[in-house]
């Protein structure tokens, strides 16, 4: 798991935001032959906004309510009030996530229900769609502009699937809900809802209905400081159910045990089955740690040394020939905190570069 940089949309979400209310006015979705084409972008941005209130997510997400009175509610401050939602922050929606999970728990024959409301199940499945395919004036897709705008190449569900554009087409990624758009139809076009993954790992995701995992997109996601691994001499991991296999890494969430977010960590392990990519990644890890084994710490300090020799005395100017030696030695594959983001399998070459130094 990686953190993503949300900030890096910061230039790009208000043109996401209305193009996204361009795609609900102009495409007409199906069942509504009533409704005239000029009528068409009025409708659709009300039925939006009333169901919004009707769910009662203005409340929950902290999105000013417009006027009580139909006709004082100008057109324009509805696309203001989407535009909010569309724009809200993975912790809005979390927020959202929860109430509504809840309150379909609790479905009574009063109560509205998702699953079963006509509009927003059409809304989901059209305008999602109709959003990846919209093209800007480059004739770039929509779906290639948010991986870009974000400047990721790795998937930052398993850190090790190169995801990038080639040309004007995506590469190996698709966008994930990471609420996903059936259950929560409000969210399909939240910018902050989507990730771009791998397709395996979107896959996997699919059926998690899960509150209890945390987004790469969140303000307090740190996966680098609270998964990492073990290594183990003799090769097992043990499983939930009290067995073995064999494996000479093991994942783990390595912050304190008590913290709030532990089994939050646990569940990202779980879901993505982030044990089975590290063993797939055991071979390269065996080569890489080799490595290590054969230039330990004082050999590099050897090295640093007769480097070191020729007229650099500066101690500035050694820290800084050390750091290259590692560099160029280990770190090469390396990366930390959102920078893994921009490298596929970095995150897993740091784990062992870290584990591996500190035990030696
Ligand atoms: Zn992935």
């Amino acid at each position: 798991m990686l953190k993503v940089n949300r900030k890096k949309h910061d230039e790009f979400e208000n043109e996401y935001a209305e193009m996204a209310l361009k795609v609900m006015e102009s495409k007409r979705l199906e069942g509504y032959d009533d409704i005239a084409d000029e009528d068409w972008p009025s409708f659709v941005l009300r039925e939006f906004y009333e169901k919004i209130v009707e769910y009662g997510l203005a409340d929950e997400m902290g999105l000013e309510k417009l006027s009580d009175q139909v006709v004082e509610r100008s057109l324009d401050d509805i696309r203001y009030f989407i535009k909010k939602l569309l724009l809200a922050t993975p912790e809005q929606i979390h927020r959202a996530h929860i109430y509504l999970k809840s309150m379909k728990k609790n479905l009574n024959s009063e109560s509205p229900d998702i699953s079963k409301d006509t509009f927003l199940q059409s809304f989901q499945k059209t305008y999602y769609r109709a959003m990846c395919e919209r093209k800007d004036e480059r004739g770039v897709k929509y779906n290639v502009r948010i991986l870009k705008s974000l400047g990721i190449r790795s998937c930052p569900y398993c850190g090790c699937e190169y995801i990038g554009g080639r040309g004007k087409k995506i590469l190996g990624a698709e966008l994930d809900h990471f609420v996903n758009k059936t259950d929560y139809p409000f969210f399909a076009l939240c910018l902050y809802n989507l990730i771009p993954s791998c397709s395996a790992c979107n896959n996997h995701k699919r059926k998690a209905d899960d509150l209890e995992l945390i987004s790469p997109f969140e303000e307090k996601a740190d996966f680098d400081s609270n998964i990492g691994i073990r290594l183990h001499s003799r090769p097992f991991v043990r499983e939930e159910d009290g067995t073995y296999h064999e494996s000479s890494i093991e994942v783990r969430v390595i912050s304190d045990r008590y913290s709030e977010e532990y089994d939050r960590y646990k569940k990202n392990i779980k879901v993505f089955a982030l044990q089975d990519i590290y063993e797939a990644f055991e071979d390269e890890a065996a080569l890489y740690l080799d490595r290590m084994v054969r230039y330990p710490g004082t050999q590099v300090e050897e090295i640093e040394q007769i480097l070191a020799m020729d007229g650099i005395d500066e101690w500035q100017s050694r820290v800084r020939y050390r750091h290259r030696l590692e560099q160029d030695l280990f770190l090469d594959r390396c990366a930390e905190g959102t920078e893994q983001s921009k490298k596929p399998e970095s995150k897993m070459y740091t784990d062992l570069y870290r584990t591996y130094r500190q035990k030696n």
